[in-house]
């Protein structure tokens, strides 16, 4: 069976949005990524714990050392519990972690309460924190987004350099700097549209914003993800070139199972 090589993101799946995710458009699971041996698993969507094992060469949960969960909506936490069965093996594995803002252990959790047990650790995000998930994963999250749940964006320094997620927000300029010195940088990218409606409470980045910010940070590589359905129809592949070449930076269009291979930031 083919191995799983080190050093890489995988992005078991690429929805955002309602509409994209009830449909299965793209697929709604999470993104796992691989740094020197250390497996993390981020915002484990609806279908996460079936992709994993459907992948080739498949991913195994009880190889993951943390779960990240940056905020409470259906299409990031869907899989959560399920996710913590398997990575703690219902909790005979006991050095493992999860990290997820206070909302998704109050009200109507989608933490469960007897799946907290099993964890080594479950750390609350506030926005300016500092997380060592492992020797080789120091994990920030530098700013509150601007959403409808408590959500924070993710900062990861690696051995590989600086790798950063800017899950869903509307635009906001306090995220230039937040994201500022990223190597990588990871965008959730719902609408095409240059229309927030704020007042509908549709807070998403557009693809102008992603523009914006990306020209900002100038990372190595710039990965957009997480699309709505006027993205998908303008074919997200045709908009990333376009944008690289509009703005010099390298720009990717996710796709579901694609494979960021790390090493080639060295
Ligand atoms: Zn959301």
């Amino acid at each position: 069976m083919a191995q799983n090589k080190t050093n890489f993101i995988k992005f078991l799946g690429t929805a955002g949005a309602r509409y994209v995710v009830a449909r299965q458009l793209r697929s709604s699971a999470g993104t796992w990524m691989n740094i020197k041996d250390d497996n993390i698993l981020i915002d484990p969507g609806p279908g996460t714990l079936v992709k994993c094992f459907s992948s080739r060469p498949k991913l195994d949960p009880s190889q993951l050392k943390a779960i990240i969960l940056t905020h409470r909506h259906i299409d990031h936490s869907t899989d959560m519990n399920v996710m913590i069965e398997a990575m703690t093996d219902s909790g005979h594995s006991k050095d493992r972690i999860v990290i997820a803002p206070e909302e998704t252990i109050t009200d109507e959790p989608v933490i469960f309460s007897h799946v907290r047990p099993y964890l080594a650790r479950l750390e609350l995000m506030k926005a300016g924190m500092e997380f060592k998930i492992t020797q080789n994963i120091l994990l920030s999250t530098p700013v509150s987004h601007y959403h409808t749940a408590e959500t924070y964006g993710l900062k990861f320094k690696t051995p590989h350099g600086v790798i950063s997620f800017i899950i869903d927000t509307a635009y906001f300029d306090g995220l230039l700097d937040a994201y500022s010195n990223s190597d990588v940088l990871i965008l959730n990218v719902v609408r095409f549209e240059n229309k927030t409606d704020r007042e509908k409470g549709i807070l998403h980045l557009t693809l102008a914003d992603a523009e914006k910010i990306i020209q900002h940070v100038k990372p190595k590589f710039a990965i957009l993800t997480h699309f709505g359905v006027t993205m998908i129809r303008a074919k997200p592949w045709e908009v990333a070139k376009k944008m690289s070449d509009a703005i010099g930076v390298t720009v990717i269009a996710a796709t579901d199972g694609m494979t960021f291979d790390l090493s080639q930031l060295q």
